[in-house]
């Protein structure tokens, strides 16, 4: 259940709804949004509680919830959320586009893919500082040295960051140098880093596990705005099935669904979602046909020596940027602008496949 106050209700008006619902024994949570105040309750309520709520001073309608998400729910929140970053917005008219190596490697190669990233038109540069992998002897990450190399080459190629942040207590220092902090497969239900990721105030890229139900991933989602951040991207990275030939299964129809049950943007990956460099092109369109917010890419200037055995589902920088020639063309039969520089060729002649 969700109580929606007036625009100009008072903290003291707000103070004495939270009390009344604490009294009734079940939880409130005060969401302070600019137009209005929402206040989810978590619990099972007495069915007079609403009808009460709804009489009070201050309150313009009280909404029933079945869902365990509240926050996240499209109910709670009928328009789209817009997250603004430095002048992207991501989950409006505009087709994001964050690109670049699965992990930052050196200052040399994050700088020159930076450079690429900017040239072929993407806004964000995407590489990881700290690396989740499946085992222990496996390359980790080169960490907050990594965090440092990425800040520097996206500021100087004017491009937005993201990055993976796997333990709450590197949440703060991933703050201070990315944008966007990315909580990956694997962690999408470590829900001690999904609390603290609700204490920041930077927008968390939230991809879906890999067997994850939209519930499970939309309830992943609430532990963050339960926490007080408004401000989360899902991205579906494609869920294990039956299938060998491809790394995952990139479900496209979780875009539209996901956009039906919630008001959050989605983005895809169509790098982890397919795990082939022939599959990334194809179903990064289908994924902005199905509705996607954006994508996030990985490309390398040297994919057969990346140090992530993702160089097999790495573009090279000229398929990159011919992708995004054709997401130009295609992203206005979306419903989306996404405006590449005009003649990149230079920029990726020593770079071709
Ligand atoms: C990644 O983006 O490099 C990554 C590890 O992704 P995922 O968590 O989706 O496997
Ligand atoms: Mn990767």
């Amino acid at each position: 259940m969700i109580v929606v106050t007036k625009p100009d209700i008072t903290d003291e008006r707000i103070e004495e709804i939270v009390r009344y619902i604490e009294k009734a024994g079940v939880q409130p949570h005060v969401s302070k949004g600019t137009q209005r105040t929402v206040i989810g309750i978590i619990g099972k309520a007495d069915p007079s509680l609403a009808e009460h709520l709804r009489s009070m001073r201050g309150v313009e309608d009280v909404i029933k919830i079945s869902k365990s998400y509240k926050l996240a729910s499209r109910e709670f929140h009928p328009d789209d959320t817009v997250i603004e970053i430095k002048g992207v917005r991501i989950g409006g008219d505009e087709l994001v586009v964050m690109g670049g190596p699965c992990a930052v490697e050196s200052p040399d190669q994050i700088d020159e893919i930076a450079r690429l990233v900017k040239a072929a038109g993407g806004q964000v540069l995407r590489g990881g500082a700290f690396k989740p992998r499946t085992g222990p002897y496996s390359f980790q990450g080169i960490g907050v040295e990594g965090l440092v190399m990425m800040a520097e080459a996206a500021r100087k190629h004017g491009l937005l960051t993201v990055t993976e942040v796997m333990t709450p207590e590197y949440v703060e220092i991933c703050a201070e140098y990315a944008d966007i902090l990315q909580v990956g497969a694997r962690n999408m239900q470590n829900f001690d880093l999904l609390r603290k990721l609700g204490t920041i105030r930077k927008p968390v890229l939230l991809k879906r596990g890999f067997s994850a139900t939209y519930d499970e991933f939309l309830n992943a989602a609430e532990y963050i705005l339960a926490g007080g951040n408004p401000d989360v991207i899902l991205c579906e990275r494609g869920i294990r099935t039956f299938e060998p030939y491809t790394r995952n299964t990139l479900d496209l129809a979780a875009i539209p669904s996901l956009k039906t049950l919630s008001h959050l943007p989605i983005i895809a990956d169509p790098s982890h979602g397919t795990g082939r460099r022939e599959l990334v092109a194809p179903m990064a369109k289908a994924a902005v046909a199905a509705g996607a917010d954006g994508l996030i890419i990985e490309m390398h200037t040297d994919p057969d020596n990346s140090m992530t055995g993702d160089g097999v589902q790495s573009l090279f920088p000229d398929q990159f940027a011919e992708l995004m020639k054709e997401l130009e063309k295609l992203a206005p039969l979306a419903g989306k602008r996404f405006d590449t520089p005009k003649a990149p060729a230079e920029a990726f002649r020593e770079w071709k496949k």
